[in-house]
């Protein structure tokens, strides 16, 4: 028979997985001695198997429950539902990893109209026997039953006004139970049966609350958001009540064994006096710092900080502690290394291992990789996040708080920038053109797009927040107004954006810039120690690589070349060439492009002193190029000497159904050789003159996107190696280069064997290889992706973090067969998936090189990658 039911002490901290966090830290104070009140846990295969069950909680797991609450009635020397002095016990739910604030405590179940006659006799205290079953009504219906608690706080207000009262302490006993008799009343009215009396079925109900609370839509969200599969099921904790409500010598708190904010060593938190735990949640009352306690209960004190720093030894690590003090007698309730801000994650890693309590391979693996962001990007002013009001929530595309006023075009955005104003850009969504409201926008919020789109991809690049794909929006961007969750926003009106979070708030909420500190780069040099795989960047300007050369990249994987023509002189420019339909025409265009192309290689080659960088050639599904704006056009058709309606007309035939699947990538250079010949001859020349000027021992390294058959990669490199051998002939010049290419059609992973043979490299271009593997639009999937998790099909977002069945099957046939062809083959990825921590993961198993992501989170990587190593070495 399996066990799916454990008493506290029956377990310890090893058996996490099985009892979750909560229940294993609960067995392994039992085992420590520690005054806990007793219970047991309902393990977590018990939760999957109840799903497994269709929602049913087997007979066995009813049984090997009843048997335990039969073992803690008689330790404890109570009984359910006892006239004289009933067992109370706690519900609580306690999944592996913890998910704070999935399901809602509950309290003192066991309470019926006859034990809570018994409770009152026991504590010789009426009134908080009922106030206690007028709780527990309120919680059960709330919690377990899902009844709106507007129907019972609707009562309470009525009783407290038809009494006088005006707060709930000034109720007596007798008003008491008229609210109970009130509740019961309600109860049955919306549940269609009386409230249950029977103290087993009231926990039945409640482990089956617990269960069903594991798919709720918070919980799904937040296991998305932190990475949890969603098959692990949480646990089910119940536990004998204690009383911190019971007079002056009772209590209850929470603290932590160092600040969870800072970090900084020494005993912090707060508790309320003849208070239960909800109460100092719920900030009705101010509670004591905890270290007031000392003068309120010295012995209690005492006891609390020497428990405390046993706890904080035992762990050897920053301790949350949750504490209940009945009449004078300390109960710990749960200990859990405590969540921390990453400024606090760092300061506590390194002084542990100061202190010797942990190594340094312990410091990498205890900070969560992507909390780095909150110390390179502004975070919201905690204080003033509270009073903001969420109006509407779309992906967290580019990390960091910003908040400003809203402008619905490039140049508005620009020209407020210049007034010193603070902006946000809203937009349907971004093309090229927007490159200069971006960079003047502290945010950027759009309707459509998803984590690769182009406002992503580029907003990640430069470190700006940005908020994509809010469909819930309504926007006029002519008239300058956008709708959202019931909120008129109209151009000059403040909103807030949280990039790391994907909220959308009302009003100027306060930020704080990031911070870096010393313990920053001591993290950051263990992690280099241990980790393998290497990390490189994806940037395209010279500022952008040497942000990411400060913050650790090794070199870049992924200069995207057509982001060099981004900017306002060049635009029309790349356009010309693109809307060219002769030869002639398209070569002269591009000569005209080469002196930016190459000073900008140039300028990055010295930026790189020496490391490498993977060009990519142009790329562009040309719907992000072809131009829309009539002022544009008309400039265009100047330039070209073409009236507009030709403009239009070519505009008109270069578009496609599916330009992501259209004339972008190497068929570019396909049709159009004179590209790729355009780009040889910029890098070679660049790399020449920059290994020349300043002694660099320059290898370009030559990538050609989307390839799909070996045939293909032959062409274009044919193409190549003329144009290179040529420069190198002109100036004299011994330069080695390499010709690489991406793998981003299933068809090249499908044939990484028969395309090794002519690439010297691949570079893993997974936002591609998702789109085209799943067959989702890299920029419209977030529409319907939500309806997926929300269904369960998907738990995750497949462009943010790699789907390792899928997406990642294709990955690894490439990196053996592209190995067995080529055994020295050099393996990167580029995708996105590059500055996921679990995707880092993925890619340093699958022996991958390196990885290479977008500046800012090189950090991340590096830390992502030296956990990855350290934790197969276990
Ligand atoms: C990719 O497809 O993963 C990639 C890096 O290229 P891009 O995002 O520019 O298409
Ligand atoms: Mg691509």
């Amino acid at each position: 028979m399996a066990k799916w039911v454990y008493l506290f002490k029956e377990g310890n901290a090893e058996m996490r997985n099985l009892l979750g966090g909560k229940g294993a830290n609960l067995a392994e104070m039992t085992g420590l001695g520690l005054p806990i009140p007793q219970g047991f846990t309902v393990t977590t295969e018990a939760c999957t198997d109840y799903y497994n069950n269709g929602k049913q909680i087997s007979d066995e797991i009813k049984e090997q429950i009843f048997t335990a609450l039969a073992h803690l009635e008689e330790l404890q020397g109570k009984t359910f539902g006892d006239t004289e002095d009933p067992l109370l016990v706690s519900v609580r739910s306690g999944a592996r990893a913890s998910m704070p604030g999935m399901m809602d405590t509950i309290l003192n179940l066991g309470l019926n109209d006859e034990a809570v006659e018994g409770f009152a006799k026991k504590t010789g205290n009426p009134r908080f026997a009922y106030d206690s079953y007028r709780r527990f009504i309120q919680m059960f219906s709330d919690v377990v039953m899902e009844m709106s608690k507007t129907f019972f706080e609707g009562i309470l207000d009525e009783i407290k006004e038809s009494k006088g009262a005006k707060y709930d302490t000034d109720l007596t006993a007798d008003d008491l139970k008229e609210v109970i008799a009130r509740y019961k009343a309600i109860y049955k009215e919306k549940m269609g049966e009386d409230f249950p009396q029977e103290p087993k079925v009231q926990l039945m109900e409640a482990v089956k609350a617990v269960f069903r609370s594991w798919d709720n839509e918070r919980a799904i969200v937040y296991r998305r958001m932190n990475d949890i599969p969603g098959d692990w099921g949480t646990a089910v904790n119940v536990q004998a009540m204690v009383f911190g409500n019971m007079g002056d010598t009772s209590g209850t708190g929470v603290a932590f064994t160092r600040n969870p904010a800072t970090g900084e060593k020494g005993i912090f938190g707060e508790y309320l006096i003849n208070a239960q735990g909800e109460d100092v949640v719920a900030g009705i009352r101010t509670p004591q710092p905890i270290t007031k306690l000392e003068e309120d209960l010295p012995e209690c004190f005492k006891q609390f900080m020497e428990i405390a720093n046993r706890l904080e030894e035992h762990y050897r690590d920053m301790q949350d502690m949750e504490f209940t003090i009945q009449e004078g007698k300390l109960y710990f309730l749960q200990t859990r290394n405590g969540k921390r801000t990453a400024p606090a994650a760092i300061q506590i890693a390194c002084d542990l291992v100061d202190e010797g309590k942990i190594t340094p391979e312990e410091a990498v693996l205890r900070i969560e990789a992507k909390s780095l962001d909150q110390l390179l990007h502004p975070t919201f002013d905690p204080d003033a996040l509270k009073a903001g009001e969420v109006i509407g929530e779309a992906l967290p595309a580019s990390p960091g708080a910003a908040a400003g006023k809203v402008y619905f075009t490039a140049e508005d955005a620009k020209k407020a920038r210049g007034k010193g104003e603070r902006v946000i850009m809203v937009r349907l969504e971004t093309s090229p053109e927007d490159i200069e409201g971006m960079h003047a926008a502290e945010g950027i919020l759009t309707v459509r797009g998803g984590m690769t789109s182009h406002a992503a991809v580029v907003a990640r690049g430069m470190g700006t927040a940005c908020v994509s794909g809010c469909g819930e929006i309504k926007i006029d961007e002519e008239a300058k107004y956008f709708d959202l969750g019931g909120h008129h926003i109209v151009e000059g009106d403040y909103i807030s954006l949280d990039g790391s979070t994907g909220k959308i708030y009302l009003g100027d909420i306060k930020t704080i810039e990031a911070s870096v500190s010393g313990n920053f780069g001591r993290i950051m040099a263990w992690a280099d120690e241990f980790r393998t795989l290497g990390v490189r960047t994806n940037a395209d300007t010279p500022a952008d690589t040497k942000n990411a050369i400060k913050l650790g990249a090794e070199g870049i994987g992924l200069c995207r070349t057509e982001h060099m023509f981004f900017e306002p002189e060049r635009i029309p420019k790349i356009r010309k060439m693109i809307l060219s339909d002769t030869e002639e025409m398209r070569e002269e265009a591009l000569w005209e492009l080469i002196p930016y192309q190459k000073g900008d290689f140039k300028a990055m080659y010295e930026a790189l002193e020496g490391k490498p960088m993977t060009v990519r050639y142009l790329d562009p599904p040309l719907h992000e190029f072809v131009p829309t704006d009539p002022a544009d056009i008309e400039a265009l058709a100047k330039d070209m000497h073409m009236t507009v309606e030709e403009v239009e007309a070519r505009c008109e035939e270069l578009r496609e159904f599916n330009p992501m699947m259209g004339h972008r990538g190497c068929r570019l250079a396909v049709t159009y050789p004179e590209i790729a010949r355009m780009q040889t001859r910029a890098v070679m020349e660049a790399a020449i003159e920059v290994k020349e000027e300043k002694g660099y021992d320059i290898v370009p390294e030559i990538m050609i996107p989307l390839i799909g058959d070996q045939k293909e990669l032959k062409f274009v490199k044919e193409m190549v190696v003329k144009i290179a051998e040529r420069v190198k002939k002109e100036r004299n010049s011994d330069i080695q280069y390499r010709i690489g290419t991406m793998i981003e059609i299933p068809r090249a992973a499908l044939l990484a064997g028969e395309i090794a043979e002519e690439a010297e490299f691949f570079s893993f271009g997974t936002n591609d290889l998702t789109q085209m593997t799943f067959g989702f639009s890299r920029d419209d999937a977030g529409k319907f992706l939500d309806s997926y998790y929300k269904s369960k099909i998907y738990e995750s977002d497949p462009f943010a973090r790699l789907d390792q069945n899928g997406v990642g099957k294709l990955v690894k046939m490439a990196v053996e067969e592209g190995r067995a062809v080529r055994p020295d083959i050099k393996l990167g990825i580029c995708g996105e998936h590059g500055g996921d921590p679990s995707s880092i993961e993925f890619c340093h198993k699958t022996g991958l090189s390196y990885v290479s992501c977008s500046p800012f989170r090189v950090p991340i990587a590096r830390l992502a990658a030296a956990q990855a190593a350290l934790n197969s070495r276990k």
